[in-house]
């Protein structure tokens, strides 16, 4: 493929975690010593922070502490393209064959619950992170895409999406709302809002710390053991350990080959003068996605600049974690490429900042939550992607399981889902290796007018589980 150079602003950032922190958060203080806890969470991104707000709201008197081995929102929580979306972790028919496809859709509309009730608590405890409702514009741009939108329609038909859910626009409603050079046709759902990552990160710590949890900062977690978290510092003996690492599973022994770190990466533009706008649209602030495989994810900011997301360099071989998101010079260019071809106005302004994060992968591309009452130990996580509203419903069912409550939200389907290993490695790099090779040849083919999805996507999907 070939790609311009993106133009780059004078103070342009390369990783630092992300744009959405102007100036990184100073760790705060770390473990000093062994103590004793009722449930030790391992992590502060939004899975953590989640569980452990939940817990405290249910059960006041608990004590719930929090390690994390960097600060609160290191991780992908605070870095991502801030899509708040309704939409599944993986495949319903994965969740439906253990369960059946109620329990799927179950799951679903669980999904899109989910959205508005971390509206409502950032309301509730005054986190003010950018949140707009516009929901979400799917677009194809090739006679391919268009296909695969219209099947994923009816997929979606089948699987507990509405008309009220999700539907096409008509061509004047998608020149009203966001004009995207080449789109041939599009959907729309209202189930997404915007938000800033980090906004939403920090501001749930704030939350949980003032209901009493106790987030320790710079305290990395080196082994999890039924009844404690051991750290350089001390042990926190507690008679339930979650785990909530994400992307950075694979770290932690015993773990390596779970869930497997893929990187997704992000750009994003100076401010936008008026006249740009004036030519994109984009008033409403929904989210925008595209149908290609190569896939992108794009959100306007509450200061008038566009995030653009895509997969850039996928995995490092043997499962290494890219800590601070420093990004590669080839997927800043090829994210630029792809920017200014869906908005071609915005070529006159350059990229301010890019960066990358780790998203969890399972073998089979679904989502898990699971807590052993024998053990103590849980986990959730693997949402290969989908994680800012799924990590609210997956702390709520933690919080549950750990409580032993039968609600709805311990009967969903992805509640104690057993998942096989990935394979070692080469094996693994050469798999996601090849698979977004073929992902970027299929793009390639069915920009040159194919109408039908390539077989080299299917080939990619089936190498990998997909
Ligand atoms: C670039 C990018 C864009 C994305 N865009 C979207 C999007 O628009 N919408 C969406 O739904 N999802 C998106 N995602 C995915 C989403 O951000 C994640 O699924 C979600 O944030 C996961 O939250 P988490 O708390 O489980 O993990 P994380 O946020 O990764 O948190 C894990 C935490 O654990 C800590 N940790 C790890 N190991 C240890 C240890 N040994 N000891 C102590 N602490 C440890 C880490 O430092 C980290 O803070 C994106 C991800 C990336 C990277």
């Amino acid at each position: 493929m070939c790609t311009m150079s993106a133009p780059l602003s004078p103070g342009f950032v390369n990783g630092d975690v992300s744009f959405w922190y102007r100036s990184l958060p100073t760790p705060g203080n770390p473990l000093d010593g062994d103590r004793e806890a009722d449930v030790a969470i391992v992590g502060a991104g939004y899975t953590g922070l989640w569980t452990a707000y939940y817990l405290k709201k249910a059960q006041p008197s608990l004590k719930v502490v929090v390690l994390e081995k960097e600060f609160a929102g290191f991780g992908a929580s605070g870095r991502n393209g801030g899509w708040l979306t309704g939409a599944l972790a993986g495949d319903p028919e994965r969740y439906a064959k253990t369960h059946g496809p109620d329990a799927a859709r179950r799951l679903q509309r669980a999904m899109f619950a989910a959205v508005d009730e971390v509206i409502r608590v950032a309301a509730e405890e005054g986190v003010e992170a950018d949140i707009v409702k516009g929901g979400i514009t799917t677009v194809a741009r090739s006679a391919a895409q268009a296909g695969r939108l219209r099947d994923d329609l009816a997929w979606q038909r089948e699987w507990g999406w509405d008309e009220e859910d999700v539907r096409l626009l008509s061509p004047g409603e998608m020149n009203e709302r966001l004009r995207v050079d080449g789109a041939l046709s599009a959907t729309w759902s209202p189930h997404c809002a915007r938000i800033q990552p980090a906004k939403l990160v920090r501001g749930l710590a704030r939350a949980v710390r003032d209901l009493g949890v106790e987030i320790f900062e710079g305290t990395p977690v080196t082994r999890i053991v039924g009844g404690g978290a051991v750290t350089p510092y001390g042990t926190v003996t507690a008679p339930y350990v979650l785990r909530c690492t994400e992307g950075f599973t694979a770290n932690l022994p015993g773990h390596h080959r779970d869930w497997l770190p893929m990187n997704s990466s992000m750009i994003v533009t100076e401010p936008l003068p008026e006249e740009v706008w004036e030519t994109i649209g984009w008033a409403k602030r929904e989210l925008l996605g595209d149908m290609a495989h190569y896939y992108m994810y794009a959100q306007r900011t509450a200061d008038d600049r566009i995030a653009f997301g895509g997969r850039g360099k996928p995995y490092l071989f043997g499962s290494k974690v890219n800590e601070r998101g420093l990004t590669h010079t080839w997927t800043v260019d090829a994210l630029w490429d792809l920017l200014v071809s869906f908005f071609p106005s915005v070529a006159s302004s350059s990229v301010a900042h890019a960066w990358s994060g780790v998203l969890g992968v399972p073998r089979d591309w679904c989502a898990t939550v699971h807590v052993d009452h024998t053990t103590g130990l849980g986990w959730a996580g693997g949402y290969t992607g989908h994680g800012v509203t799924t990590t609210n419903l997956a702390g709520r069912t933690l919080c549950d399981l750990v409580l032993r409550r039968d609600s709805e939200l311990t009967g969903l389907p992805w509640v104690d889902r057993r998942v096989r290993s990935w394979e070692p490695e080469p094996l693994r790099w050469l798999g996601v290796h090849s698979m977004y090779r073929l992902y970027r040849l299929a793009d390639a083919r069915e920009s040159r007018g194919m109408t039908k999805t390539s077989t080299l996507a299917k080939i990619a999907n089936k190498i990998t589980g997909h």
